[in-house]
């Protein structure tokens, strides 16, 4: 018998979620062009050689992590939980939602992990599309038109929409909330950089939860930090299913120091004043090769162009973004990323776009 015979029937023809390997600057990802603040690195150095029990389990209930979570938000302590990254959380929900063949509601184009996930938790994933001619904006209708028809488990909503760059309207979220009868997953891991705000609407339905991460933002993806926000109900429910101990110590104390600190605020706008400038910068491109730049309320940008290959086109040129396949392989996504590599990717799109 080999590996294979013993895999589950299912999964001899999965394709599990594509990393690509990293090579030239880093701009698909979406990852923070800053890293940890000296000052935090220092604290987080003392830290280290104070500690001396890495030879013991973690906390199992991420207690301090929770705890900077809940004073920043003026959330109690039980409407949070903590995973490795917003991608453990998204699992979390699939384990402890989905029975066979229940479905999920998902965006088209979205964050395809809740697709991934589902599929793996033996759940079915169906999609309702984004509106391409209107730069991908929510279609609140379609979607509840969808929960009517589709009766989904989970709806997931990813605002702002990664790769699109579009938040949906709180009061599109509000129409949907009122319609659905399913656990409503709002993915805010790009919230930060939209301004958007739905702590109100997390407080006043309990059927809602709001993923966040310190991955983007805060620039901790190396440390694989994300949580959730919901009422104790669904907080429960979600922990039903979390393994113990499932944060280490480290990431739970260096999220837990980062968490509101006035450099991330300016961190945070300098991003947005960055995504302003890409934006205006590229706005000449416009219509030619079919160039399109769609608005975005985050840290990356999402074009489409008739230009065969534009993500070979600029690896060559040193530059690594998001490309796509199939039915997606005339747009790509690109995260703002320092200065320099925002030049250079504006400097290439002119060269190849106006040759
Ligand atoms: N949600 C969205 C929309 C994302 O784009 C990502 C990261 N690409 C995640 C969740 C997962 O982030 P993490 O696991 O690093 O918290």
């Amino acid at each position: 018998m080999s590996a294979r015979d013993y895999l589950r029937r299912d999964l001899l023809d999965w394709e599990n979620y594509q990393v690509q390997p990293v090579q030239g600057r880093k701009m698909d990802a979406n990852e923070s062009p800053f890293t940890l603040p000296e000052k935090v690195r220092r604290e987080l150095a003392d830290w280290i050689l104070a500690q001396e029990d890495f030879n013991i389990y973690p906390d199992t209930d991420n207690t301090v992590l929770r705890q900077a979570i809940a004073d920043y938000y003026g959330f109690g302590l039980d409407w949070i939980t903590a995973g490795v990254g917003s991608d453990q959380l998204i699992d979390l929900l699939a384990k402890a939602f989905l029975e066979p063949g229940d479905r999920i509601l998902v965006q088209s184009p979205s964050f395809s992990m809740y697709q991934t996930t589902a599929e793996i938790n033996h759940g079915t994933a169906v999609s309702v599309p984004l509106l391409p001619e209107e730069d991908f904006r929510f279609s609140a209708d379609t979607i509840i038109q969808a929960l009517q028809e589709q009766q989904p488990k989970l709806l997931f909503i990813c605002s702002p929409n990664n790769p699109t760059g579009c938040g949906i309207p709180k009061e599109d979220l509000i129409r949907i909330l009122e319609a659905a009868h399913c656990v409503v997953i709002l993915d805010e891991a790009y919230g930060e950089f939209s301004g958007a705000d739905s702590l109100d609407l997390i407080r006043q339905w309990p059927d809602l939860i709001s993923l966040r991460t310190f991955s983007k933002a805060y620039g901790l993806a190396g440390l694989r930090v994300g949580y959730a926000l919901a009422h104790p109900d669904m907080i429960r429910a979600i922990d039903t299913v979390r393994a113990p101990y499932n944060l280490n110590t480290f990431s739970q104390i260096a999220a837990a120091r980062v968490l509101g600190r006035p450099e991330y605020k300016e961190r945070i706008q300098w991003i947005v004043s960055e995504r302003e400038r890409m934006q205006q910068a590229l706005a000449p491109l416009e219509g030619t090769c079919g160039f399109h730049l769609f608005p975005s309320q985050s840290n990356f940008l999402f074009m489409r162009s008739e230009v065969e290959g534009l993500g070979a086109k600029l690896l060559e040129r040193g530059l690594l973004v998001r490309a796509y396949g199939g039915a997606m392989a005339s747009y790509i996504r690109v995260s703002i990323s320092e200065q320099e590599a925002n030049d250079a990717f504006i400097q290439a799109m002119k060269e190849i776009i106006q040759a």
